[in-house]
């Protein structure tokens, strides 16, 4: 930029209203918003990615044009149930009064993880709304990880924190086990760098408890590369996997070498988890779920950009979020 003194319209815009520089401010955002996604709104960009106009309330695919909104968006009729709904009724946008530009901001936010104070702050928005936020874009990928199957070589292992929910529990006492407070990640990753956190319940699991975390997320005979716990053993024989052990040993170069892959993988999900400790165990899942959905979003920015890729899942998804 050349001495901003030189600028042409700064006297124009310092001479402007301040309804009349909101509109220009906002203006101003729609058309970067534009030169970056092709698109103004959520509407707009729904319509460029080709989102189908499906009912919220039975889920036909069949429809008429309806009238218009007052805001000039496409309203359209059920032919199974008469329901009238716009393109977006059936999303997470559906009846967000904030800007695309808002939710930009935010979502590009959340894909660092920051602390949800900085969203309000950045964002203007209220700590509620930032809390349902969050939990509209967890909904989406809920169910992300159900298809995760890893192939290959595989790493597995298992990491512990401390949940601190579990004080305000009616029948926690001070007798339990130490292990017993520590809620066990059970984490895994393939030479494709495919990843799968999950949560595995309190304390060392058992092979019960390792073979129903992984069975459905490992394909058969596979090489599994491993600490050597004995509760891996159910899942090794039943899928018949290959097994190759390295037993934990911070100064074995062997060790180190051979399981650096999973044991930054775990150190990585220990490390942003904490800053969620203390929450019920569905929404820590629910914060595994996202790591996991971004670390792939993340491995593929050569080719697709981070943000377009969040932004296309979320305005293709189907289904609403309710309290
Ligand atoms: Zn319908």
């Amino acid at each position: 930029m050349s001495n901003t003194n030189k600028n042409p319209y700064k006297d124009f815009v310092f001479n402007l209203p301040e309804n009349e520089f909101k509109n220009l401010d906002e203006a101003i955002s729609m058309r970067k918003n534009f030169e970056k996604y092709g698109a103004t709104d959520f509407e707009e960009l729904a319509i460029k990615l080709k989102r189908e106009p499906i009912c919220p309330k039975c889920g036909s695919k069949f429809y008429v044009k309806h009238s218009h909104t007052p805001n000039s968006k496409q309203r359209y009729q059920c032919k199974e149930c008469g329901h009238r709904y716009n393109l977006m009724s059936n999303s997470i946008f559906n009846s967000t009064n904030k800007s695309f530009d808002t939710w930009i901001t935010y979502l590009t936010l959340m894909t660092f993880n920051v602390p949800l104070e900085m969203t309000e702050e950045l964002c203007d928005i209220s700590h509620p709304t930032a809390m349902l936020w969050r939990k509209k874009v967890f909904s989406t990928i809920n169910d992300y990880q159900d298809r995760i199957n890893l192939r290959g070589t595989v790493w597995i292992d298992e990491t512990y924190i401390f949940d601190s929910s579990i004080l305000h529990d009616n029948d926690f006492t001070s007798k339990r086990g130490l292990s017993k407070n520590q809620l066990c990640i059970v984490v895994a990753i393939d030479i494709f760098e495919n990843t799968y956190a999950v949560i595995c319940g309190h304390g060392k699991p058992t092979k019960k408890r390792i073979y129903n975390a992984l069975k459905d997320h490992i394909e058969d005979n596979a090489l599994l590369i491993h600490d050597g716990e004995k509760a891996h053993n159910e899942l090794i024989e039943k899928l018949h996997l290959r097994s190759e052990v390295y037993k934990a040993d911070s100064k074995s170069n062997d060790y180190l070498l051979h399981m650096a892959l999973i044991n930054n993988l775990c150190s990585w999900i220990k490390r942003y988890i904490y800053r969620f400790v203390g929450m019920r165990k569905e929404n820590l899942q629910s914060y595994l779920n996202w790591f996991v959905y971004l670390l792939r979003v993340k491995n593929s920015t050569n080719k697709w950009p981070k943000l377009e890729r969040i932004l296309r899942h979320l305005i293709l998804n189907e289904g609403t979020f309710t309290k």
